[in-house]
């Protein structure tokens, strides 16, 4: 049924004042066909009273030494490009009614030649400074047309006034900033009101959040600071509120409509195998292991997120929670992501099963390692099949996907660096069993506003701490003009045993060019400063065949060094790589850098990272905040990498990074449907918001535990804005 207010809200942006036919076709191109789409077109910037002065006020506080930010509101009187030899300026006279002030640009003159004309207002924002001829100046200063009104009634009533981004279609339709800003003045004035409130009013009323209406008004026209900041936090709390239910639902089908295993420890294997270790779990180790076999024991399908940082030791954890599976008859399958990463946690899972052999002899753990089948026979296949029915653990890559691929009874699956595969793929695996457990490894730590939101619906341990031998590595950074003292060092700390990865950033995308891009730098070395060293050298056009040989051989210290081209993305240990050079830092992003220097320090002496970039101290004296507005975009480039380099010197815990990086990437698209299957974020962010995060998450749940299946009257409202605005990111909640 829909509401008379409803009809009335969709009708066609023509029945507004002043658009026509014409108009009315040129909103329409960008997606604003009805009254309410205007409504919800909201502002991307106000302009902002509280710094506007007067040109002779502005004058006084510059004379007094004032240096910062400040907006003038003012006519256009005169403009002159002024030339004088090669060089070209453009100059625009203006006043308001206490005095003049002057704008100046050095570039792209011809553009504001033609922007500013005699008569026309402009709200002039920026750093002015006073020339020797004693006048207020903005050089290459923001601006913002206004109308003469608009200035009038801004300067007189105090009016805050909206800025709309004013794409082709609508200029070309002839609606400029001031139209639109009247039509959608004409929309908000005649039909907000008719608006339904899509949030419950007990929510609004115990988060003390503006209604719709009132939010709509004030995010377009404000009557107080006040009042636009309201209604921003009402749209992002709302956006996230959804956000959040969806990550509710998601996890409420999960646990209430499958019916999972229940997995005891039934016999001595897993005792005997914690026997067995070389070494202690960590305190971390243990409660994490312990929230796993909680769940594990429960009924209800464990869904579980294992953070934890590099090196931390989650692969034993996770090895244990599938020898709790075997010691209930069930399968358990490890996923890496790379062929590589999956032989390797195959060698070392059958170490350790061949030990427990030794003590546990009732019964042997097989273990079957299942990669890609391109190239395969069909005999070869057939016997896999075999094995891995037969198999209690199953270590595979993404050819575990594979539709051939059947298991017996798979009771738990494992994923090791979640973030490479995607919820629908997850699912497909879960799907291959009854409802298995799934624990999901991340390999870089997970900041808070992300746990709380892609991954909501996951539950989270952490291993918080690292193992009692590891020293934090020392991080250092240095100029390229240091590169022979650095190699000098290699071979210093060589003569006691350490063995260094040499790292070079990929910089072609050609095959060709890649392997002789490697092949020089392997070839220099080898004949130049490390001329006395055994070097190896990985790169990435090797097979991955190839590349294990050549750690192998690095970990039976045939070389002193290797060279990787690569990302050394390899999961073995070299406990006696204690040394890790990056050339090129800077063009390495954060998380990378961070798991390359997880590479080394994982025996027990001290390991070093150095960094090397280019010459130039731009890396030391960068301020160390992240206001990173107001830099042009190769400054922000130069600065953001200065940053990355410095939180890596001063910060080991992949935590603090993970969140330095995100403030750094910015959200991206982490929501993008494909991905994670949420609704992209138009209003909040994941970086600034986490405690509006918090907040609605706390709503959400509360609500989704009191009433799942959203039946109650109070819900209604809830439950309509979903299967009206939110119906696709429904039906990922279904899968997932
Ligand atoms: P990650 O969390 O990066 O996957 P791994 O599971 O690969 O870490 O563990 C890194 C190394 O630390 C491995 O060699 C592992 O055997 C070792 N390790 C794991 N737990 C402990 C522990 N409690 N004490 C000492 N070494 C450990
Ligand atoms: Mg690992």
């Amino acid at each position: 049924m829909i509401s008379e207010n409803e009809k009335i809200l969709s009708q066609s942006v023509q029945f507004l004042k002043s658009v026509g036919p014409k108009r009315a076709e040129a909103f329409k191109k960008i997606g604003l066909g009805t009254i309410r789409d205007l409504l919800f077109y909201f502002p991307f910037k106000h302009l902002d009273r509280t710094n506007i002065l007067t040109a002779s006020k502005a004058y006084g506080h510059m004379v007094n030494g004032f240096e910062g930010e400040l907006t003038v509101i003012g006519k256009v009187v005169d403009k002159d490009k002024i030339r004088a030899g090669r060089k070209e300026w453009m100059k625009v006279q203006m006043r308001d009614s206490s005095g003049f002030f002057e704008c100046i640009w050095f570039q792209g003159i011809n553009y504001f030649y033609s922007v500013f004309n005699e008569g026309d207002y402009f709200a002039v924002s920026g750093k002015p400074s006073l020339t020797k001829f004693g006048n207020l100046q903005f050089a290459h200063p923001d601006f913002d047309r206004i109308s003469e009104d608009e200035s009038n009634s801004f300067l007189n009533t105090g009016k805050i006034i909206p800025f709309y981004r004013l794409p082709k279609d609508l200029k070309s339709g002839n609606i400029g900033d001031f139209s639109l800003r009247k039509i959608i003045s004409y929309a908000v004035e005649g039909y907000a009101d008719k608006l339904e409130e899509t949030l419950p009013p007990e929510l609004i009323k115990e988060h003390n959040l503006s209604g719709l209406v009132e939010s709509v008004k004030n995010f377009h026209f404000p009557e107080s600071k006040e009042k636009l900041n309201a209604a921003v936090f009402r749209f992002k709390f709302e956006e996230l509120f959804y956000l959040e239910l969806l990550v509710a639902l998601r996890k409420h089908n999960y646990k209430s409509k499958l019916q999972g295993n229940s997995f005891t420890i039934k016999t001595s294997l897993v005792p005997d195998f914690l026997r067995i270790l070389p070494f202690e779990l960590t305190r971390s180790q243990l409660s994490v292991l312990s929230e796993i076999r909680k769940d594990m024991e429960s009924n209800s399908p464990m869904n579980r997120l294992l953070q934890g940082d590099v090196g931390s030791g989650k692969t034993i954890v996770a090895l244990i929670a599938m020898l709790i599976a075997s010691d209930n008859g069930f399968q358990a399958v490890l996923m890496a992501p790379t062929e590589i990463l999956a032989d390797q946690h195959a060698k070392n899972i059958s170490e350790l099963l061949k030990k427990l052999s030794l003590v546990h002899k009732s019964r042997q753990i097989k273990l079957s390692l299942l990669l890609g089948g391109q190239k395969k026979s069909q005999k070869e296949k057939s016997l896999e099949e075999n094995e891995m029915s037969e198999a209690d653990i199953i270590v595979g890559t993404h050819a575990l996907f594979e539709e051939r691929v059947k298991f017996k009874n798979l009771g738990l699956v494992i994923v090791d660096e979640q973030h490479r595969f995607g919820v629908a793929q997850r699912a497909r695996l879960q799907s291959k069993g009854k409802t298995p457990d799934v624990i999901v490894m991340s390999a870089t730590p997970i900041p808070r506003t992300l746990s709380m939101t892609a991954y909501g619906d996951l539950d989270v341990s952490v291993i918080d701490e690292l193992p009692k031998n590891r020293r934090p590595v020392k991080t250092i950074l240095r100029g390229e003009s240091k590169l022979p003292d650095i190699y000098k060092f290699i071979i210093d700390k060589s003569k006691v045993g350490y063995q260094s990865f040499i790292v070079y950033p990929l910089v072609e995308e050609s095959e060709k060019l890649e392997l002789k891009a490697a092949e020089t730098y392997f070839n220099e070395l080898k004949d130049g400063y490390l001329k006395d060293l055994n070097i190896g050298l990985l790169h990435g056009r090797m097979t991955w065949q190839e590349k294990e040989e050549k750690m192998l051989l690095f970990l039976a210290k045939k070389f002193d060094v290797l060279i990787a081209t690569t990302v050394i993305e390899v999961g073995i240990d070299i406990p006696d790589a204690n040394i890790i050079l990056i050339n090129d830092a800077h063009r390495f992003g954060l998380s990378q850098l961070h798991q390359l220097r997880g590479r080394v320090g994982r025996g027990g002496r001290q390991a070093f990272c150095i960094l090397v970039t280019r010459d130039e101290p731009a890396a030391s004296n960068s301020k160390n905040n992240l206001d990173l507005e107001y830099l042009s975009p190769s400054k922000l480039e130069r600065y953001k990498s200065a940053i990355r380099l410095q939180t890596m010197v001063k910060h080991s815990d992949g935590f603090k990074i993970a969140e330095t990086d995100l403030k750094l990437r910015g959200p991206g698209n982490i929501f993008g449907t494909e991905q994670s299957g949420f609704p992209e974020l138009k209003h909040a962010s994941i970086v600034e918001d986490a405690n509006i995060i918090t907040e609605a998450k706390k709503a959400a749940f509360k609500l989704i535990d009191a009433d799942p299946h959203l039946k109650e009257e109070s819900s209604r409202v809830v439950r309509k804005n979903l299967i009206e605005h939110y119906s696709d990111n429904l039906r990922y909640a279904k899968i997932a």
